[in-house]
């Protein structure tokens, strides 16, 4: 297995330390071959992509996992999305001269929202308003304010590359993964409480040693002896990351039966086709009128059946 577009899960000392890994190249390289993005967000876009791998593999979910940044800056926008099977995408929309701007220019007064979508079930979203100076900052105070679970999140990008490293304390007392009671002889609640917290100050000042060097050279071993080799580390298998679009000629098509016929139709009077590309990837779907009209005549009870 090649030694980036993977990520890696991990757990400290069996005590309830997760935390994740992850180094994109090719995945990373093959989004910003899409556009031509500036560099400042060509950056901001490898972090983000990291960021969308280390938060959607901590969650036990199937379905798609967004991270958009809604901002009033130079920047309108910052979208990437990561499924649970480590697919990723993503897309910037932006006006005017980047260079030099610091992320607070560059987005303004923005939103940062976390959206779920479960391949079965209900949405879930958390917006938070966009608070610090990094990407990973932002994150931490989104974990902070609506997630309330200990989370130390850093991003790196350079090199072609994008990479990150997430840490942070699962929910209850000495629960595991598992979630099964770990029964600590001789120490009360508070003790252990305590406890619980020291470890937590003294890892998670291990794993802000980490450099932007290390973690976009190394691999995950490495880094993780790096940081940890005084604490008990269960390293997981690798997971391959890759690029990959979900949009299709079908979703292309739901979509447009949600415009309605009337303005497609408009459409098709003014341009003679209905001409849809897809943000993420560039890729085009044409539908002529007929195709349109089959649009309205194949599922749709109201569809205009004259043209069969
Ligand atoms: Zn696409």
């Amino acid at each position: 297995m090649s030694e980036t577009d993977i990520c890696q899960r991990f757990l400290i000392n069996d005590r309830g330390l997760r935390g994740q890994w992850t180094l994109l190249e090719a995945s990373y390289q093959t989004v910003l071959a899409k556009h031509d993005y500036p560099l400042e967000i060509q950056g901001l876009l490898g972090e983000l992509l990291a960021a969308s791998i280390l938060l959607s593999a901590t969650l036990k979910f199937e379905g798609t996992l967004s991270i958009q940044a809604r901002g009033e800056g130079t920047i309108n926008l910052l979208s990437v999305e990561c499924t649970h099977d480590h697919t990723v995408r993503a897309i910037a929309r932006w006006q005017g001269d980047t260079r030099g701007q610091s992320f607070r220019e560059l987005l303004g007064k923005a939103i940062l929202a976390i959206t779920i979508t479960p391949s079965q079930g209900e949405r879930y979203q958390g917006i938070v308003p966009l608070d610090g100076d990094t990407v990973a900052q932002c994150l931490e105070h989104y974990f902070q304010s609506s997630e309330q679970l200990k989370t130390q999140i850093q991003l790196f990008h350079g090199n072609n590359r994008a990479g990150g490293l997430l840490l942070q304390a699962l929910p209850g007392t000495g629960g595991s993964l598992e979630g099964a009671e770990q029964v600590l002889h001789g120490q009360s609640y508070e003790e252990q409480q305590e406890a619980r917290a020291e470890e937590w100050h003294r890892v998670a000042g291990l794993a802000a040693t980490l450099s932007a060097e290390e973690l976009l050279n190394l691999d995950c071993n490495t880094v993780l002896y790096r940081l940890f080799h005084e604490e008990k580390v269960q390293v997981f298998a690798p997971e391959m990351v890759r690029f990959h679009c979900t949009c299709s000629r079908q979703r292309t098509a739901n979509a447009l039966e949600q415009i309605g016929r009337e303005e497609l139709d408009s459409i098709l009077a003014e341009r003679g086709k209905v001409d849809v590309t897809c943000q993420f990837c560039n890729e085009h779907y044409v539908f002529d009128p007929v195709d349109v009209a089959m649009l309205f005549a194949a599922g749709n009870p109201q569809a205009d059946s004259s043209i069969n």
